[in-house]
């Protein structure tokens, strides 16, 4: 059925994009817990980039998307 493929469609972008949005830092791509010192904060403890949580998971998914678009079919 068109509904369940669209159901399932999503729930694997929305796990991908959970995935995706624990990427490194933009900056300088260390990966630290200590980068999230609260739930929405982000301040990079290795090069000191500042940042929203929810904007620096949203770099790490179109990332991570523009590297799929480039990357070749096996
Ligand atoms: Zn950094």
């Amino acid at each position: 059925m068109v509904l369940d493929v669209l159901v399932d469609d999503a729930q694997r972008c929305a796990t991908a994009g959970a995935r995706e949005k624990k990427g490194g830092e933009p900056a300088c791509g260390l990966t630290a817990k200590e980068n999230r010192p609260t739930q929405e904060k982000f301040h990079c403890v290795g090069c000191g980039h500042l940042a929203h949580a929810d904007t620096v998971g949203a770099i790490n998914v179109l990332r991570a998307g523009l590297a799929r678009r480039e990357a070749k079919p096996a």
